[in-house]
Order: structure tokens, then C-alpha cells, then sequence
């Protein structure tokens, strides 16, 4: 694999890469094709289509604002059914059924504790530059619709997301839907990230996040960068992955990645061992 100088080889926590050629084409490199030299880092030489897909909580907001949502408004109660999902016991829709049944709070107060909803202040510029190099930026989401949709309105970010419905039952009741869910979804997830990926064979797909709602969808990605639970448990599962703390560090990350390698294989001669 050809890295960059802004991605070192000795940076990647595994080796173990997920792409491969399909048999019957040769790289360019073995076809004697002329690889352009990268030099730095530049972000604004494209030469692949790259889908990005972002977790929202612990991610792009600051805090697992559903989380902090549930700590604010929701019987103590919470707590127990969280731990039977960190677990495994149970799958993230009924344990979000759960949940929400136990918040009392008004649309009002919901609305005022999510207008202090912060988010990593290098979120907007990593997706001003993904969007300027052409590349795809989607938001899934295993929380709360309401949330999320205010939060990317308050920042001007006009972005796809899928997200849990959250649907006001009057006065200060809550229930949740569950438009993104799927009946074979291995991991019961309110929303099924994972088939997002569907309609983007053909472009490079990067995952961040940070959580248990993650693991199903960075198995299916080029690259994963990853904080808090997602990251040892892609190291263990040998998945290609990053750790970032930050938007900055993602979109340097991002730019070494493509730079490195779409030289190398071209998205038409992409195929994914998991496809
Ligand atoms: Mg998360």
C-alpha cells in the first residue's frame, strides 16, 4: 500500500486491508501505467468518489446527546436498560423503546436543552471539503431525529441523515418509530446503518464513529476512524482503521488516504471482500 507523508505506515493500528482487484485486471502499476506523483497532501486533487458516513452522537455532537438527553428527563431506570444493551442482551430498538418511555419533558424543554447541544467546532469545514472534492456526506444516526435535525440546522449544515423518529404523544410523553430499521438486522438496531452502504459500491467508504451503534457498518468500510468503543473493537475484529479525536485530524486523515491510494486502484477496479 502507498501512503503519503501525512498517513505513515507505522500510523495504521492494522494492516490488514479490505480492498483487492478483481482477478482478471491488472493494477496499473503492473500494466505500466504512469503513476502521478501525490506529493503533499493536497485535498483538492480528487481522483475517487468517497462516501463518508458519520455517527452523530459522541461523534459530531460533543456527547452521546441521547445519553445526556435520558440523564436530564428520564426516570433512573434508564440506566439498567443501557446496560443490558451495552451487553448484548438486547438490540438498540428496544432498548431506545424503553428509554423514551421513561423521558417526561415538554417540546419546549426538549427543544431548549437541544439548542445547547455543542458540536466539534472542525465538523463544518470537513464537510465544506468533502462536498468542494465532490465526495458524498451522509449523517446515520441510531438516535433521535429531533436532535439531530436541529443541531445540523443550527450549524448551516445541509446534510442527508437518518435517525430515529421521535413523535410527541402530548403533554410530556415521548414514543419513538423506527423508519430505518430492518427485519434482519443482526444487531437489532433501531436504525440499520449499514444499509446506507447499499447504494455506493463503486465509491471508497470511510466511516466515523465512536460507538456500539457503528460496529455493524465499519465492516463495511474502506477505512473507519474511530474513537471510544469503536476503536479496539475494530483493532480485535482487523478491520482498517484510524484512531482521530477531531474533524481536523479527520479530514487530514482523509485527504493521505485518497492521496495514497486512489494512485493505486482506481474505484472501477475496487471490489470489497465483503461484498
Ligand atoms: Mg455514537
Amino acid at each position: 500500500m502507498r501512503l503519503n507523508g501525512n498517513v505513515k505506515e507505522t500510523d495504521w493500528l492494522c494492516g490488514h486491508w479490505k480492498l483487492k482487484r478483481r482477478s482478471n485486471q491488472a493494477s496499473p502499476r503492473s500494466r505500466g501505467a504512469v503513476i502521478p506523483s501525490t506529493g503533499s497532501a493536497s485535498v483538492s486533487r480528487p481522483r475517487v468518489k468517497c462516501h463518508v458516513y458519520v455517527d452523530f452522537d459522541g461523534t459530531i455532537a460533543s456527547f452521546d446527546t441521547t445519553d445526556l438527553l435520558l440523564e436530564r428527563f428520564a426516570a433512573p431506570a434508564w440506566r439498567r436498560i443501557e446496560e443490558d444493551w451495552k451487553a448484548g442482551l438486547i438490540g438498540s430498538r428496544e432498548c431506545l423503546v424503553r428509554q423514551i418511555d421513561l423521558v417526561r419533558a415538554t417540546p419546549a424543554e426538549l427543544d431548549d436543552f437541544i439548542g445547547d447541544i455543542d458540536i466539534d467546532p472542525h465538523f463544518p469545514r470537513f464537510v465544506e471539503l468533502c462536498l468542494e472534492q465532490g465526495h458524498d456526506v451522509t449523517v446515520v444516526s441510531d438516535g433521535l431525529d429531533r436532535t439531530v435535525n436541529a443541531v445540523l440546522k443550527r450549524h448551516e449544515l445541509d446534510l442527508a441523515f437518518y435517525a430515529n423518529r421521535l413523535e410527541w404523544r402530548g403533554q410530556d410523553r415521548w414514543r419513538l418509530r423506527f423508519p430505518h430499521a430492518r427485519s434482519d438486522c443482526k444487531a437489532l438496531s433501531g436504525n440499520c446503518k449499514c444499509q446506507f452502504t447499499e447504494g455506493a459500491r463503486l465509491d471508497l467508504r470511510l466511516v466515523v464513529g465512536d460507538g456500539r451503534s457503528d460496529f455493524c457498518i465499519a465492516r463495511r468500510a474502506d477505512l473507519v476512524l474511530a474513537k471510544n468503543a469503536l476503536l479496539p473493537h475494530c483493532v480485535e475484529a482487523g478491520l482498517p482503521v484510524r484512531a482521530f479525536e477531531n474533524f481536523g485530524e479527520a479530514a487530514d486523515v482523509l485527504a493521505g488516504w485518497l492521496d495514497g491510494h486512489d494512485a493505486i486502484t482506481p474505484p472501477s477496479m475496487v471490489q470489497r471482500a465483503d461484498d
